[in-house]
C-alpha cells in the first residue's frame, strides 16, 4: 500500500495512540483538510478529544482495529508501545508508516542495539539479561552500568544504575527478571537527538540537530542550534540517524538519540518510530514542523528539506509546575510569560496535572540564540523552572 498519495481535504488520517505527540499530529492533519480518527482505550485522551473521530479500544481489539481501517485511508503511531502485531494488521487494507516491522524494533532494546550495530552506528557497550546464566557471565567491563528493560521503558523507567555485581542482581530482581540490557555507563559531555522524516521513495529530510538537556531521565530543555555541538559532529550525527533510517526501509518521522561523550565521540543511545519531545521546537522555529512531515510522509506528499528560520529554546513543562511550594494547585502564570517576546505555549489538554507527567511545552523563539536563551531563563524563572543550563 506504501506510496500511495492522499491529497489533502481528501483523505481521512488515523493514529494509534490519544496522547500529546497523537493531538499535534492531529491537529497538523487537520490544517491540510484531512479527517483524523484516533485509536485510544481512553476516553478523555488529548488527542481524542481534538479529532474528527475517536475508536474506544485496546490496540489489540479486533473490532476497534476494524473500525479504525475502515474509517482511515492511512495509519500513523504516536508511540512505540502500540502493539506490532496491529499495525500489520492493519498494514494489509491500509497505508501503514512507520511499519510494524520497524516499530517491532524500536520497542525492544536489543533489537534496536543490533540494528544500530547493523547500521555501522556505534552504540554503548551492552549485554542482554534474559537468563541467570547471562547474568552470571556480565563482564566486568559493563560495571558501573545501567540496567534497563527491554520493552516498554520511557522517561527513565524501567532502569536502574548499578555499580557492582550484587547491585545488578538485586537490580534485575527489582525489575521481576524480564528481559534487560546492561549498558556501561558511559562519561556523557551532552545529549543530542536527530528528527528525519522518510518516505515510500526512500527520500530523506532532516531537522538541524538538536542538543537536549535531560533533568531526573527526562527531557528537560532543548536547544537549536546546538550551541555546543561541532559542525562535524553535527553532520556525523545525521548521516548516522539517515543510515539509521535507511536501513530498515523506514517510512514515517524518526527520531534517534545520541550522546556525546567527554571523549568527543558519538554514541547512539536509542530511537522514537515518530515525533519527538525534542522535534517540538519545529512548530515554531521551522517553516514545517515533524508533525507535518508525519502528515506528508503518510500521505505519499513530498518531503522538503525543513528550514529553521529562528533560534530556539523548548523548555518541557511538567505537572510538577501546576503545585506550589506547599503543594497546593496552582495555575501558573502564562501571562507573564506570554509577555516575553517569541514564547510559543503548547499545552495537552490533559485533564489532571500530575508530578512528572509531561503537560506541555514552551518555544522561544528569537531572532539569535543569545537571545532566545536569555528569554527562556526569564521565562524559566518566572515558572519556577531550572535556569543553570
Ligand atoms: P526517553 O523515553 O525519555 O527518551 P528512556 O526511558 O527511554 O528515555 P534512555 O534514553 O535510555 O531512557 O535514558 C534516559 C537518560 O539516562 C539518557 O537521556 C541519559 O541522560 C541517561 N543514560 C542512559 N543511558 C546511559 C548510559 N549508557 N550512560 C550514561 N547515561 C545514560
Ligand atoms: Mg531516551
Amino acid at each position: 500500500m506504501a506510496g500511495k498519495t492522499l491529497l489533502p481535504g481528501e483523505a481521512t488520517l488515523g493514529v494509534m495512540g490519544g496522547g500529546q505527540l497523537g493531538r499535534m499530529f492531529v491537529h497538523a492533519a487537520q490544517s491540510l483538510g484531512y479527517r483524523t480518527v484516533v485509536l485510544d482505550p481512553d476516553a478523555d485522551s488529548p488527542a481524542g478529544l481534538v479529532a474528527h473521530g475517536h475508536v474506544q479500544s485496546g490496540y489489540l481489539d479486533e473490532a476497534g482495529l476494524q473500525q479504525l481501517s475502515a474509517q482511515c485511508e492511512a495509519i500513523t503511531t504516536e508511540f512505540e508501545n502500540v502493539p506490532a502485531q496491529a499495525l500489520e494488521q492493519l498494514a494489509q487494507s491500509r497505508v501503514v508508516a512507520p511499519a510494524g516491522s520497524a516499530v517491532a524494533i524500536c520497542q525492544d532494546r536489543a533489537a534496536e542495539k543490533a540494528h544500530f550495530a547493523a547500521s555501522g552506528v556505534a552504540c554503548a557497550p551492552y549485554a542482554v539479561i534474559n537468563s541467570e546464566a547471562a547474568l552470571q557471565a556480565v563482564s566486568e567491563d559493563l560495571l558501573p552500568g545501567i540496567l534497563k528493560t527491554t520493552r516498554m521503558g520511557y522517561d527513565g523507567k524501567g532502569q536502574v544504575r548499578v555499580r557492582s555485581r550484587a547491585e545488578l542482581a538485586a537490580a534485575w530482581a527489582e525489575l521481576k527478571q524480564v528481559d534487560c540490557v546492561l549498558e556501561q555507563m558511559l562519561p556523557l559531555a551532552l545529549e543530542l537527538s536527530v528528527i528525519s522524516a522518510r518516505n515510500a521513495q526512500g527520500e530523506i529530510v532532516q531537522f538541524p540537530v538538536q542538543q537536549n538537556l535531560h533533568i531526573d531521565g527526562i527531557l528537560a530543555v532543548t536547544q537549536v542550534p546546538a550551541p555546543a555541538v561541532s559542525e562535524a559532529l553535527q553532520a556525523e550525527a545525521l548521516a548516522s540517524a539517515a543510515r539509521i533510517a535507511a536501513s530498515m526501509n523506514y517510512v514515517g518521522v524518526l527520531c534517534v538519540e545520541f550522546f556525546v561523550l567527554q571523549d568527543g565521540r558519538l554514541i547512539v543511545n536509542e530511537m522514537a518510530p515518530r515525533p519527538h519531545n525534542s522535534g517540538h521546537y519545529t512548530m515554531n522555529a521551522c517553516d514545517v514542523s515533524q508533525f507535518d512531515l508525519q502528515v506528508r510522509a503518510m500521505a505519499g506528499l513530498p518531503l522538503r528539506q525543513p528550514r529553521l528560520h529562528s533560534p530556539t529554546v523548548m523548555l518541557n513543562l511538567l505537572g510538577d509546575l501546576w503545585f506550589d511550594a506547599q503543594g497546593v494547585e496552582r495555575t501558573p502564570p502564562w501571562d507573564a510569560v506570554l509577555a516575553l517576546p517569541g514564547t510559543h505555549l503548547h499545552l495537552y489538554g490533559k485533564s489532571s496535572a500530575r508530578v512528572g507527567r509531561k503537560i506541555g511545552h514552551l518555544n522561544i523563539t528569537a531572532a539569535t540564540a543569545e537571545q532566545a536563551e536569555a528569554l527562556a531563563r526569564q521565562a524559566a524563572a518566572l515558572l519556577g523552572l531550572p535556569t543553570a543550563w
